[in-house]
């Protein structure tokens, strides 16, 4: 058997675990992308989308990872000088896309494991010097939310600067309200919440974010909101889809809305809750700075010094594996995804075995 072959489950934040019934739907026969079926499928999957990130805003599908998204926001939304709120790795790197895209950026740093306050951002964009703010909902290399809801009544002070918000790991597992919020572009990839197979994006891009891309040179192709919206407007794409991934989103919008979006939310709260209560009665600490930690990943410290691999590798024996930490916190933390159709009894199970693997004490 190749090492790829076998089914090892998944508990890291993303790719997260597929279940039988999305794999099953992502296996189905294609379909042209300039077919009436196409049409109705996009449709029907971006009416839906609407309603799970609260928005009458157009919603896109972009075959690339979020990443690319990140790139569209830059290229698509930034004139003057766009801030960056830095506390992870991804957020770090959304800086980065945007000085490699040619574009000023500026980071607003705290860090890691620090939530990014709003008083932070207001004193920032106060300054006048800023168009467009980069801010990660949910920092998946910290374990940290920072509090969107608190920075979007912030926001509220400065229209003219564009609010893009990365949701990438939070959409779906905790409440994101686009049109309440204010937001501008709002952007996901289905790997996380969505527990979909890696390959597909998912942004909105609101009326003023068309009016300000609508004055700025050098959109490029692929991630131009308005190529993008030329071909919305016949529920197309402008190029040949990931048209599996669509498949699979569409069948999984069903589920979350049968399940009740509250009910989903609600449920990703309750594994959280069980994860932390688990790692403080086992003498661990939360990494995130209190009262932000994320209801999608339990981001752990190691300051009993375990050996977060040989835990890892005893796990895999059992089929089941979690996260170490991500980039410069790689030994200092380990990390445990709870999103997307994981139950709250698959999580008891895993921290059950993790129990055994690390013994009393
Ligand atoms: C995973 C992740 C990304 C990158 O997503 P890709 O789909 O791999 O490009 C960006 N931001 C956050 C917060 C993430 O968790």
């Amino acid at each position: 058997m190749k090492s790829w072959e076998k089914h090892i489950k998944l508990f890291i934040p993303g790719p997260v675990e597929v279940y039988p019934d999305m794999l099953k739907e992502v296996g189905r026969p294609m379909v042209g992308h300039r077919s009436k079926a196409f049409q109705d499928l996009f449709a029907d999957t971006t009416e839906k989308l609407k309603k799970i990130l609260f928005t009458e805003n157009d919603v896109f599908l972009s075959t690339s990872s979020a990443t690319g998204v990140w790139e569209a926001c830059v290229r698509n939304c930034i004139a003057k000088k766009a801030l960056a709120c830095v506390n992870g790795a991804f957020s770090d790197k959304w800086h980065s896309v945007a000085l490699k895209n040619g574009k000023e950026a500026d980071s607003l740093e705290v860090d890691w494991g620090k939530a990014i306050k709003p008083e932070m951002i207001d004193e920032k964009l106060s300054t006048g010097e800023y168009d467009a703010l980069l801010f990660v909902h949910n920092e998946t290399s910290t374990g940290v939310a920072n509090p969107l809801y608190e920075v979007a009544e912030v926001m509220e002070k400065y229209p003219d600067v564009m609010f893009l918000v990365d949701a990438v790991s939070s959409v779906t597992g905790m409440k994101v309200e686009v049109d309440k919020l204010g937001i501008d572009v709002c952007l996901a990839s289905v790997q996380k919440a969505f527990a979909l197979p890696p390959g597909l994006a998912i942004f909105t891009v609101s009326k003023k974010a068309y009016e300000k891309a609508e004055k700025i040179k050098n959109r490029g192709y692929y991630f131009d909101f308005f190529v993008f919206k030329k071909y919305l407007e016949k529920n197309q794409t402008p190029t040949t889809p990931s048209i599996p991934q669509i498949y699979g989103l569409n069948k999984q919008l069903d589920k979350m809305l049968e399940e009740g979006m509250e009910k989903r939310f609600e449920r990703h709260k309750e594994m959280a809750d069980y994860t932390r209560k688990w790692a403080v009665e086992r003498g661990f600490e939360l990494f995130p700075e209190k009262g932000y930690e994320s209801d999608t990943l339990t981001a752990v410290t190691n300051n009993k010094g375990i050996v977060v691999a040989d835990v890892i590798k005893k796990l895999e024996e059992k089929g089941i594996t979690i996260s170490n930490g991500y980039g410069d916190i790689k030994e200092k933390t380990f990390r445990i995804a709870h999103m997307g159709d994981t139950k709250l009894d698959e999580i008891k199970e895993l921290l059950e075995m993790m129990n055994e693997i690390l013994g009393g004490g």
